[in-house]
Formats: C-alpha cells, structure tokens, sequence
C-alpha cells in the first residue's frame, strides 16, 4: 500500500498556483481525510520560479515529468487544445492517472482522451472544469445518478453574468461593462469565448453527457453570445417580470416517433424573476437540475477565481487516492458516469428544430391596424401570444411593442418573424430572446 502520493502540477498560473496554495494549507487536513501523504513532486514550467519550494522539481520537459515513474497523479492547469493535448495523451500512456481544468479540450477531444484513459486503465477527473468550484459533475453522475435526468438550465460562465447583471442593476451598456470585467480581470484580454457563448459550450457539453450518457459532440451545441442585448430589452424584460439571463440548457425531448432528442444550447433567455436562477448575480454561477424522482435540485457557488477552481481540483486528487488506495482500481465512477459501452448516441437536435417560448421586439410606425397584421401572421403560424406590451415612444412616429409567445418551435418562428419584417410599418429588425419558464 502506497503511503504517499505523487503529483506533477503542469502550469502555474491563476489555478497552478491556487492548487499549490491549498494543498499547503490544508495539508494536515486532506492526509485526516485521505490517510495518505500528498506530496507535489514536480511541477511543469517554462521559466524556473524562485518562489517554490526548493524540494519540488521544476522542468520544462512536461512529457518527461509525464513519463517519470515518480509521478502517480498528472494536473494539467496550462489550458489549451494543443499542447495540453498530447502532454495529457502522453501521461495517460504512461500509467498515470489525470485531473485538468480544461473543459475546452476535453469537450472537443474529451472521446478520444477518455478512450486513452480506459485502454491504459487509469482515469482522468475534471470536476473543476465546469462551473469552477461547485461540484456539479459529482452531482451530475453521482449524487443523482439514481435519477432520470430530464433537463438542466445553468448560469455556467461568471463573466456572462457578471455583465448581464451590471446591466440590469445599473442600466450600463455592454460595451461598457465588459471593460469593467475585463479591468478586473474576470474577463480575458480576448473575451470572445466568454461572451460569445463557447466557454458556456463547452461546460454544457461536459454536463449533458453525464446527464444522458451521450458521447461529446460540441460541435452541435447551438451557442449564441450576449454581445446583441441592450439595457432596453433588460428593461422591458423586468416590466413584464422576467430577466434575461446567459444560460446553458441540455433538454430530453420526446419525438412524434417516441425516440428520445436532446436540445443543446446557449443563449441569452428570459427567466421569471421569482426563480432563484434570476436572482443568481455577479460572477456566480448556479445549475438547476430537473430530475425524476428528486425533482427540480439547484446547485450555486463561485464559479471561478483561484481558491474556487483549486477546491475541485484538489477534490479531484482525493477521489484519485482512494482509486489508487483500491488495488486493481476498484473504485471507479465511469468518465462520463455511464458504462463507455452503454453511451448512446441519441440525436441531438438542430437550431431550426429546438423548442422554446420567445421575446419579440418589433418596432412599427404608429399607424392603426399594424398590430392586427402582426398578430394575424403569428396566429396563421400557430403561435399563441402569451403577452403584449406597447411602450412609449423613443423615436417620433414609432412605437417599441414587446410580444411573449408561447413555445414554438425555431424554424416556425423564424418564418413568422421574416413576415414580419416584411411589412410595410416595421421599422426594424425584430429581436428575438428567447424565454424558459423553467418549471
Ligand atoms: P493561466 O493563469 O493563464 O495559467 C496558465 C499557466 O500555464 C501559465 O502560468 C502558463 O505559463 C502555463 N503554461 C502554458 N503553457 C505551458 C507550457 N507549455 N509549459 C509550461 N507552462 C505552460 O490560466 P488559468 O486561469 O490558471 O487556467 C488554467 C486552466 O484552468 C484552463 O484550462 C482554464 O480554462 C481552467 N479554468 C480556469 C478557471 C479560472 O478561474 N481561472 C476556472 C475554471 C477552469 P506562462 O505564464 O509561462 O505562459
């Protein structure tokens, strides 16, 4: 029986360096819990650092540390789909067991970096990789992994809603507030995978395969970003008791056929403001789960930031001691928490065929009979109005007028709304949010 585990820490930056922190301070803690010694032998960086303990090797060789029969645990916190890729492929091959961060690779090569980890008989673990610190793949494929998962809703990006936030309490444009986020460092200096919906993507394709037993398919994730929101629409929203909110949602919808499809998307939606999910501020994340028997579960913390991320992590090592404490690997909850054999691809639906209520805003000039045209090409559509709202003008001679429906699904709303703008009083393009009562 090994008293003392070996762990390599690959990069060192916001997380690395958070990972180190805690395992310094809560080392007495974490050997109560796991019975073992838990020891940072090397650690993966490209400039020697002067302040890390002298007893811990410092390499730029990440595939020797990889390959080095010292190493029993490999922590790969340098992000990226490249590098990170083949150091991680490398120390799978090597026999030794792997936690990462980094929900981008694994959504995009997650398969194939799975398939290693089963062929090589040691496991990869990636609690941190969505919504930072709050244990949601625990929860996904474990805690609940007695239930049917029917569908789960998430704020799963901290700069999204920080910025979805400051706009509905502040009235600030934007622009504006993602330079504040990026002054304080929650966005990245290139924020595009933030505010465009992939980081949120990712994470949700990571979660909707624990939830369904589907293999990673990222690429039919629909992902739409929040760059299109204005303070107006935050505003028309409140006034008719909903907020918007970035979410990330994977549903289980029944076909005509009696098959079972799975909706994948991201996208700027309307919530009632008495869920707890609106009132889910700042940089915080939260992911509600509808599930049979429980129920509706919700789930809420810190979402990133060094301390939060390293918690799962470090989560993540312990679960590794025990599964190395267990000869032949006893302990073992599967990657994506069904059995590889058992994963199904059950067919995941495209944009046009998604289902879901919307928000429409439609600017029209203010003559009689507008509205009447309007609601005559929805009801021809089959799509029942569910709420009106005419607002004052901003413009002379046009008025704003806000239009709830019902569920619909895409392709015939997207057919209603060219309609619409094809008649002569409409202004302007219609936007369209779209609208989850969540219940
Ligand atoms: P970061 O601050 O940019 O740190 C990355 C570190 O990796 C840097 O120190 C970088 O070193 C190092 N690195 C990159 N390539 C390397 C190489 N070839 N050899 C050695 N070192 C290398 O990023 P982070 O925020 O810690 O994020 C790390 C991972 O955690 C990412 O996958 C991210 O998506 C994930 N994550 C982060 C958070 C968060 O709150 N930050 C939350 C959840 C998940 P240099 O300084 O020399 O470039």
């Amino acid at each position: 029986m090994k008293n003392s585990i070996k762990l390599a820490i690959l990069g060192l930056g916001t997380v690395g360096t958070g990972v180190v922190q805690l395992l310094q301070d809560n080392l007495a803690e974490l050997k109560r819990r796991s019975g073992r010694e838990i020891i940072i032998s090397h650690v993966g960086v490209r400039r020697k650092r002067d302040d890390i303990d002298p007893n811990i090797i410092q390499n730029d060789d990440l595939f020797a540390i990889c390959a080095d029969k010292e190493v029993d645990i490999v922590i790969e916190l340098m992000g990226g789909t490249t590098v990170a890729k083949d150091v991680i492929m490398h120390a799978l091959q090597h026999g030794k067991h792997v936690v990462t961060a980094n929900k981008a690779l694994l959504a995009e090569h997650g398969n194939e970096i799975f398939a290693m980890a089963e062929k090589h008989n040691v496991h990869i673990t990636y609690e941190a990789s969505v919504a930072g610190g709050i244990p949601i793949i625990k929860v996904v494929r474990e805690a609940l992994s007695a239930n049917k998962i029917e569908w789960l809703a998430g704020i799963i990006n901290g700069t999204g809603n920080f910025i979805m936030t400051e706009m509905r309490d502040k009235g600030r444009p934007f622009a504006d507030v993602l330079a504040e986020a990026q002054a304080l460092g929650y966005a990245e200096a290139d924020p595009t995978f933030d505010v465009e919906g992939i980081d949120a993507g990712h994470k949700l394709a990571l979660l909707a395969s624990n939830a369904f037993g589907i293999p990673l398919d990222f690429d039919k994730v629909y992902c739409e970003g929040i760059t299109k929101i204005t303070t107006q629409d935050v505003e028309y929203a409140e006034q008719l008791g909903y907020r918007i909110k970035h979410l990330g949602m994977a549903f289980r919808r029944k076909q005509a056929d009696g098959s079972d499809a799975i909706e994948l998307r991201v996208h700027p939606t309307l919530i009632p403001e008495n869920k707890l999910l609106a009132n889910v501020n700042g940089v915080k994340n939260a992911v509600l789960i509808n599930s049979h028997p429980l129920g509706q579960s919700l789930y809420y913390g810190a979402g990133a930031g060094a301390g939060a991320t390293a918690s799962a992590v470090v989560a993540d090592v312990m679960d590794l001691v025990r599964v190395i404490a267990v000869e032949g690997n006893g302990h073992h909850v599967p990657h994506l928490g069904f059995q590889p054999s058992e994963l199904v691809n059950t067919r995941l639906l495209t944009a046009e065929e998604i289902t879901s209520s919307y928000y429409l805003r439609l600017h029209t000039l203010d003559n009689v009979g507008v509205l009447a045209d309007v609601t005559r090409i929805l009801s021809k559509a089959g799509i029942s109005i569910d709420a009106i709202l005419q607002q004052p003008s901003h413009k002379a001679g046009q008025v704003p007028v806000i239009i709830l429906t019902q569920a619909v699904v895409e392709q015939k709303i997207n057919q209603a709304i060219a309609e619409i703008e094809a008649l002569a009083d409409i202004t302007d393009k219609v936007v369209r949010i779209r609208l989850e009562k969540l219940d």
